[in-house]
């Protein structure tokens, strides 16, 4: 941009993002191949949507905007909330694609799919993983790291092998809340296991924020703030590790697994750079830059450098408090969705495809219920079940894929195997969703 044309752009805004100016071919471009993939199971007609943008390359809000939120947390690990309240709050916000990441589980995905069915809110299934790095130099720093895996409609391909690995996490969550309360007590501040375990909720692996929860219960601090500042920071007095596996090893897992593997929040780490670039080197695909308030030029240019995706989101918990992001809060820009996008759906597109050729190749309803665990088929009211598997195939791909991405050889291939192959009803009761 030229001095003349930022100087004029600076008097004319009165504040961040407040000028509105037409897209630019590329924007235009990246917008409709994003609203496409957005809007696969609703009629929406492409020319109603807005090609406005701000001088980030953000959506002006006039028309209809695509809001994606990338981060947030319910009851299922350490958020507030419920998945389906979040939908809702998610949809009053704007947001149009909603991924559920919670720390180390999926549990929270059927309920958010099918909340966000009445909102016509897209879901992507998600998860954050609690990592460790170690640094392979002299000095070994260990330090922990999140990492957000994010997946196709129909969740994982090997789901068993990740959720082995989110199990051992989670259990390891609980023997280090567990160390968290011993350490506090031996600090003098009575706090009881049962306490944290409370807050957590049934069956929910606890964190270090139902362990500041049960502080400022018990009255020993005054805020959240003040229980990490004081005593569960990392490192801090009260800090305790987990049994959580290497970061590299997690990328590779998310890959092989059929997930987009993004770096949580990096400016919480002390050696961004020694991570991102050996995390690059496993396969990692993206990194946080973008907050609520605004981009962060360190990590954008790190991202950058290492030939990383820019992306971001709230990390929403629904603590409450003026200082928390809102669901939607961070703008993301149209091409920063796209890129995203453009390296997300292949991936995606390939496990949904493995997933089919599994049961093409061996038709149990193991294998069916691996496809429709996360999405169950919608069958229109006065509609007969899908008693074909071409039919069941057809209606899989409609809902989860665009034309193009449906229309290739190796699903044409996957397609004539279904020919004729008649669907148990049994089997068509577990995929169905009832209306
Ligand atoms: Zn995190
Ligand atoms: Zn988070």
């Amino acid at each position: 941009m030229t001095g003349e044309r930022d100087a004029k752009k600076k008097s004319k805004k009165k504040k961040r993002g407040g000028s509105k100016r037409k897209m630019t071919v590329e924007q235009a471009v990246a917008f409709r191949s994003v609203s496409e993939w957005v809007f696969l199971d609703s009629q929406s007609p492409s020319s109603s949507l807005s090609e406005w943008v701000d001088d980030f390359g953000v959506q002006k809000s006039a028309g209809r905007r695509v809001v994606f939120e990338l981060h947030c947390h319910s009851k299922f690990s350490d958020g507030y909330m419920s998945p389906s309240k979040l939908v809702e709050r998610a949809h009053a916000n704007g947001v149009k694609v909603l991924a559920l990441t919670d720390h180390d589980t999926l549990s929270g995905i059927p309920e958010a799919l099918e909340a966000a069915r009445k909102f016509g809110i897209k879901i992507i299934p998600g998860v954050e993983i609690s990592t460790i790095f170690n640094s392979r130099g002299e000095s070994s720093v260990e330090e922990p790291v999140h990492i957000l895996a994010y997946y196709s409609s129909c969740g994982p391909t090997r789901l068993e092998e990740l959720e082995k690995v989110l199990s051992n996490i989670r259990d390891g969550r609980f023997l280090r809340a567990k160390s968290m309360v011993t350490k506090l007590n031996k600090l003098k501040l009575p706090l009881k296991w049962e306490h944290v375990a409370r807050i957590a909720g049934k069956d929910v692996a606890p964190g270090r924020l139902h362990v500041a929860r049960a502080l400022v219960e018990a009255g020993h601090v005054e805020n959240l703030k003040q229980a990490f500042a004081r005593y569960l920071f990392d490192g801090g007095p009260a800090y305790a590790i987990g049994s959580e596996p290497p970061a590299e090893e997690t990328v590779r897992l998310i890959s092989e697994t059929g997930g987009v593997a993004v770096l949580a929040h990096p400016w919480a780490l002390k050696n961004p750079v020694p991570i991102i670039e050996s995390l690059k080197d496993a396969g990692l695909h993206g990194v946080e830059v973008y907050r609520s308030d605004g981009k962060l030029a360190a990590y954008s240019d790190l991202a950058d450098a290492y030939g990383l995706l820019k992306i971001g989101g709230s990390d929403y918990h629904g603590r409450g408090g003026h200082s928390e992001s809102d669901l939607g809060s961070v703008n993301l820009p149209v091409l920063a969705l796209h890129e995203f996008l453009t390296v997300a759906r292949p991936i995606w597109c390939g496990a949904i495809k493995d997933m089919l050729q599994s049961y093409a190749n061996e038709p149990s309803d193991t294998n069916l219920t691996r496809i429709t665990r996360f999405a169950k088929i919608r069958v229109p009211k006065g509609n007969l079940p899908p008693s074909q598997g071409e039919d069941l195939i057809e209606r899989c791909l409609s809902s989860w894929l665009t034309v193009d991405e449906r229309r290739n050889a190796e699903f044409e291939d996957i397609r004539s195997r279904f020919l004729n192959t008649s669907i148990k009803q049994a089997s068509a009761e577990v995929i169905l969703e009832k209306n």
